[in-house]
Parts: C-alpha cells; sequence; structure tokens
C-alpha cells in the first residue's frame, strides 16, 4: 500500500533529499509515511532562506493585526482539520486518541489563537517617559530577533512547536524548525497550512533528520539568533554550552520528576485518579507528569490499596480506539530504556505493585508495549525517584509530616511541575508555595493554559513558554533616546567631555 511522502519546507518550496526513512505506529507497526532525511546541507539552505526572509524585512514589516491574522486562519485550518490530524498524530506517536484530539490539537489551537491576540495588543513601540526636566524622549521597541531554530520532541509535537513558531512568528521572526525524527507528520501538515495562510517565503522552514547533524548543525549554527528547544536535560546542556560561541538566545524546555504530594486531608478516591492522570496521560511521556506520589503514611494502606485496584480498570490497547486508556510508548529502545528503570527499582528494594512488564496477547505481538506500573517502597535516593523514566510508571513514597513531603519533594534537581492534594485550600496553597516548581497544580495536574507561562525551575529548563510575556523572548528590546531641547540638553552634556566650544 501506498503512503504519503513528504520533502522538506525550504523558502516557500517542498524540496526532496537523497534519503527518505519510514515513520511507523509505535502501536501496530504500520508504514505511516516516509519523510526525507535532511542533513547539514539542508540545515544551511533553511538557515539562509530564513536569514534572506528576514533581511528582506516582509514579514518583520507586516503590521502585527495582519501577522496575527495569519496565525488565526492556520488555527481555523487545523480546527478543521482536527479528527483527521488527531488521528495522524495517534498513528505517529501512539499517544490515545482522546488524548491527540482534546489535547495535542485541542489545547495547540488555543495556545495559537492566544499569541495571535497578543500580538495585537502588544506594544512594539511606544515612547516612553521624558527623560530629565528639559524635552528629550526615550522611545521603547521590541524587535524581532531575526532567524530563530525551533528543535521539539515527538511526545506532544503540535504543542511545543506552536508554542515556539507562534510567538515567534506573530513577533516578526522567522523560523527553522526541526521536529523529532519520530513524530515530523502533524509538524510537516502545520507547515502546510501556514503556506495555505498566505505565509511569506522562507518565513518558516522545516527540516526534517536525526538529532545529530541536523538539530546539532542547526543549533550551533551562526546565523541562528535564537534556539527554542524543548527535549532532554542532557541536550538541552549542550545546547546552552554552544550557545556562548555565537551569544544565542536560549530557551529550553527540558526534564522532570513531578512531586505529587497527597495531603492527609486529601479526598482520597479524586486524589487516587488524580494521581494516575498526573502519571499516565500521554502514555506517561509527558515532562511535567507527576511521577512521584508522596502519601502520608497515615493514609497509606487504604490510599495503595485503591490506586492498584482503579489502575487495574485501566484498558492498555490500540491507541486509535476510544476506549483506550493507555497507549504504546514511543520505540523499541524507549520501551526497554522503561523496563530498565523498573529493573533498577527491584535491585535497590523497592516493590513492584502492578506491572512491570510487556503485556502479553495478540494485540500486543507488534509495537512497543510497558504495562502500566506502580512502583512502592520507594526512597527518594533510588534511580527510579532522581532520573526521569518517560513512560507509564508511577513511584510512590511515604512521609510523616508535610514538612518531611516538602523535603522529600524539592530534593531534585528537576522543577517543572508539582501537585498539592488536600479539603483546606489554604494549607494546599501554603505548600504549593513551598515547592520548587514551574507549574503547581493544587486538586488537579496538567492544568496547561495558554495564558499562563510554562517551564521550570532548575535544570528543568531556563525562560517560559506560553502566557502573557510570550512575545518578550522573541524579541530584543531598543531604546531609542530623542533630543528635543534644540541643542541645550545635548550641549551641555558635551560640555562635560569636550569643555566650553570656541566662540
Ligand atoms: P531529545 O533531547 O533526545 O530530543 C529532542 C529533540 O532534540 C529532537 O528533535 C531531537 O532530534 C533533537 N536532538 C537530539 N540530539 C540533538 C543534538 N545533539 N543537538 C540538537 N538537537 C538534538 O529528547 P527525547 O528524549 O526524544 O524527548 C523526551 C524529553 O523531552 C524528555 O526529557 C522530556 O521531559 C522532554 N520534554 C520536555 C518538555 C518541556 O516542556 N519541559 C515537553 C516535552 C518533552
Amino acid at each position: 500500500m501506498s503512503v504519503p511522502h513528504y520533502g522538506l519546507f525550504i523558502d516557500g518550496e517542498w524540496v526532496d533529499s537523497a534519503e527518505k526513512y519510514e515513520i511507523r505506529s509505535p502501536a501496530t507497526d504500520e508504514l505511516v509515511a516516509t519523510v526525507a532525511k535532511g542533513g547539514t546541507a539542508d540545515v544551511d539552505r533553511a538557515v539562509a532562506a530564513a536569514k534572506a526572509a528576514h533581511e528582506a524585512g516582509q514579514w518583520r514589516r507586516t503590521p502585527p493585526q495582519e501577522r496575527a491574522a495569519v496565525l488565526h486562519a492556520v488555527a481555523d485550518r487545523l480546527e478543521k482539520r482536527l479528527q483527521e490530524l488527531a488521528a495522524l498524530q495517534t498513528r505517529e506517536n501512539g499517544a490515545t486518541i482522546r488524548v491527540t484530539g482534546a489535547l495535542h490539537l485541542g489545547l495547540s489551537i488555543a495556545q495559537l489563537r492566544y499569541i495571535a491576540d497578543l500580538a495585537t495588543t502588544y506594544e512594539f513601540e511606544k515612547n516612553g517617559p521624558e527623560i530629565g526636566p528639559i524635552p528629550a524622549v526615550g522611545v521603547l521597541r521590541r524587535e524581532p530577533l531575526g532567524v530563530v531554530a525551533a528543535i521539539v520532541p515527538w511526545n506532544i509535537p503540535l504543542l511545543v512547536i506552536v508554542w515556539k513558531v507562534g510567538p515567534a512568528l506573530a513577533a516578526g521572526n522567522t523560523v527553522v524548525l526541526k521536529p523529532d525524527e519520530h513524530s515530523p507528520l502533524v509538524a510537516l501538515e502545520l507547515a502546510k497550512e501556514f503556506e495555505a495562510a498566505g505565509l511569506p517565503k522562507g518565513v518558516l522552514n522545516l527540516v526534517t533528520g536525526d538529532g545529530d547533524p541536523v538539530g546539532a548543525h542547526l543549533s550551533g549554527h551562526p546565523d541562528v539568533r535564537k534556539v527554542a528547544f524543548t527535549g532532554s536535560t542532557e541536550v538541552g546542556k549542550s545546547i546552552l554550552s554552544k550557545s556562548a560561541d555565537t551569544v544565542k538566545r536560549v530557551t529550553l524546555e527540558l526534564g522532570g520528576k513531578g512531586p505529587n504530594v497527597v495531603l492527609d486531608d486529601a479526598d482520597v478516591p479524586l486524589a487516587v485518579d488524580g494521581a494516575l492522570f498526573a502519571a499516565l496521560a500521554n502514555n506517561g511521556q509527558a515532562c511535567e507528569a507527576g511521577t512521584r506520589l508522596l502519601v502520608p503514611n497515615s493514609l497509606k494502606e487504604e490510599f495503595l490499596t485503591r490506586l492498584v485496584e482503579r489502575a487495574k480498570t485501566l484498558k492498555l490497547g490500540n491507541p486509535l480506539d476510544l476506549a483506550t486508556d493507555v497507549g504504546p510508548v514511543i520505540s523499541s529502545g524507549q520501551r526497554d530504556r522503561i523496563l530498565g528503570y523498573i529493573e533498577s527499582a527491584r535491585a535497590d528494594g523497592a516493590t513492584i505493585a502492578l506491572g512491570g512488564g510487556v503485556p502479553q496477547g495478540p494485540e500486543f505481538a507488534t509495537g512497543n508495549w510497558v504495562e502500566p506500573t506502580i512502583v512502592t517502597d520507594v526512597t527518594n535516593d533510588q534511580r527510579i525517584a532522581r532520573e526521569e523514566v518517560f513512560g507509564p510508571v508511577l513511584t510512590v513514597l511515604t512521609y510523616d509530616s508535610v514538612d518531611e513531603a516538602i523535603k522529600i519533594a524539592n530534593d531534585t534537581n528537576y522543577g517543572l511541575s508539582a501537585g498539592v492534594w488536600g479539603r483546606d485550600e489554604s494549607r494546599a496553597l501554603d505548600v504549593a508555595r513551598q515547592l520548587d516548581a514551574g507549574m503547581v497544580y493544587v486538586n488537579d495536574w496538567h492544568v496547561i493554559n495558554p495564558a499562563y507561562p510554562f517551564g521550570g525551575y532548575k535544570q528543568s529548563g531556563l525562560g517560559r513558554e506560553g502566557g502573557p510575556n510570550a512575545l518578550d523572548a522573541y524579541t530584543e528590546q531598543k531604546y531609542i533616546a530623542v533630543d528635543r531641547s534644540g541643542g541645550l540638553e545635548n550641549r551641555a552634556a558635551f560640555a562635560l567631555v569636550l569643555g566650553t566650544p570656541p566662540a
């Protein structure tokens, strides 16, 4: 059966590369599409096109309202194709169809619209206060940076792309987008929609291919002014150190190890569902998942019994089936990595209270599967509590006092998300204020909202995406001082250095 083939999108043209590779469903191994495998020469061409488009100036001089209209037009087009693109996303990365519809597509569209609206009220240029007592004025400007590189992972690709490409384009930059090699298809469809919505040539370019060479070459390219990266902490660190060579602006959204603190006054059935929602959404492959559940010893028995019983009701299987709760993991390599973490927990003395292996049965004969897994008797020094597993694995730790819970929660190199469950809101808020994380959810999780910033403390990242300041990260500030004193104030300043001019 023939499947679609996607080329690279450079300077407004769809071009092919010498090599291509296959995208296969992580659930069924079905061939979904073939994709051009770009290399460093393609990156050079894409950056040159983006630089030329920036210098030509058509896009950056387009009024913000018109740039916003392009973003809204793309959001409209995505909305019309929501079901089709949600299914494509599911076939490409295995996220369940309920989640790709509501989260991957739904939230991305809302994010795109929020950014577009933000651009229409953003003060790209305004007069500042008068400078001193005499007539002189400062003009404050926000100008686009130039070429922005957006490098993204496979787990929630569209949202993570929109977080970068949305504000970059709304602010008048040009972009080279590099999707993850496992999940470029929805990104490629997005590029088609920008093309159809009339974005000028070269303003958005897309190069598919491996992290090294494509991502590595792009993130080090001297003509790239900013790198916006989402992915592993390891690659994020390498991008940050390379950025020093040309003093690039960098935004990083990296890994997490979210602590989820259940207080002793929590609504237990609600918190049980909340703990599974926090850990298992997107098949457990979410950077801001709640993966370290902290349960008070006073509730331990009741909570763990309910947790395991509830987790047993989850349906693992074909992610295109609307009845499925948990789908596959992205690759066989990722499956083996997750199983390795479960083994390490066993070896460190933890208990596998549920799952822990590969599910059996004809449905699981192809694809990359890990059972939803609950690991108990975990201490915070074990590998499973310290490193990001990125799979359907929830680890449970216990505590005696709230101070101890906060100490354990903050004892991590990460700081992306955290959560608190309790009926007394002021007490829960008091705990939330003490947790070192960019997002803290009270009696909920995954409350990602376009109007609020997303990003992490510590090694979870640098900067924030979305939220009311989203455009700041894609603009340079410029101060223009205009002397209107007609020779009075400026001459007085000159005299400080030059002395009084000869008569
Ligand atoms: P990864 O770092 O391996 O890959 C992410 C992207 O970087 C891909 O496009 C990849 O091709 C590219 N890449 C790989 N090597 C590169 C290099 N040397 N130079 C430049 N680019 C390179 O990440 P992954 O393991 O595939 O994705 C999962 C990670 O992403 C997890 O750690 C997860 O927490 C993180 N993540 C974070 C967020 C967030 O917002 N904080 C969101 C989603 C995922």
